[in-house]
């Protein structure tokens, strides 16, 4: 038996025509049911759905063979034990600082200030801000960051940004981005050995999917010049 952790939503439904080119289709809509575990069109293959947060701790322990996960939820996890085979492209997103309009972030971070900065994602914003050699102190939060700002408990937040409206619409501003975040395939590495075969086919599927769906070079205006 080969079991896939995923997460239910984007990357749930992005994962889907991964699978399907892998001649995998899952029978059970998780919208539509409670079930946890999903049969797919083939006996030897289930989808386990997991918090995005955990997927790597699935993986990792031998709960899942492998999973798709975010790149920030890998990184503050951690990735010992993992094979990371893939780049999927799919959710992606950016990790970046905002703050509000009135903050004067640049000024801050060019005096040496000290920064208050509340984020889920303490590991990337701790290594962020020293790289950069800001100082800062780091409240952990486990959701609506936004409020963080706009009521005084932070003077700026690492989140995650995909169109921008959860930040406008709580009138803050991306001051800085730190990366560019996508979903990644990982594979627990004992699973691998002992199950090569699928978990190869799985994975070759899955990198023919990503490279259909990337412009060729050839195509691209400055490679055509
Ligand atoms: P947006 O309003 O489109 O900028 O989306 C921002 C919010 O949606 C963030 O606070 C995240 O919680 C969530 N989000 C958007 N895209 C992703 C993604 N690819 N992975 C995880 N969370 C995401």
């Amino acid at each position: 038996m080969i079991t896939l952790a995923l997460s239910k939503g984007r990357i749930f439904e992005e994962t889907l025509p991964m699978l399907a080119a892998a001649g995998i289709e899952v029978t059970e809509d998780p919208e539509k049911s409670r079930k946890l575990i999903l049969a797919t069109s083939q006996p030897g293959v289930r989808v386990v759905l997991v918090r995005a947060s955990d997927v790597p701790t699935y993986v990792q322990w031998g709960g899942a063979d492998l999973g798709v996960t975010g790149f920030d939820t890998l990184l503050e996890h951690g990735s010992a034990g993992l094979y990371l085979p893939l780049d999927l492209k799919i959710a992606a997103c950016r990790m970046s600082v905002a703050a509000r309009a009135d903050f004067d972030y640049a000024s801050a971070v060019r005096q040496g200030a000290r920064l208050k900065v509340a984020t889920k994602f303490v590991g990337i914003a701790r290594d962020f801000f020293a790289t950069k050699g800001v100082h800062v102190d780091l409240i952990k939060l486990y959701g609506s960051m936004e409020l963080a700002p706009l009521t005084g408990l932070a003077d700026a937040i690492v989140d995650i940004v995909s169109t921008g409206n959860t930040l406008r619409a709580n009138h803050l501003v991306e001051v800085e981005p730190i990366m560019d975040i996508s979903a990644r395939l990982v594979v627990n590495q004992a699973a691998l050995k002992l199950k090569r075969e699928p978990i190869r086919r799985i994975i070759d599927a899955f990198a023919a999917t990503v490279s259909a769906s990337q412009p060729s070079e050839a195509a691209t205006p400055a490679a055509s010049q």
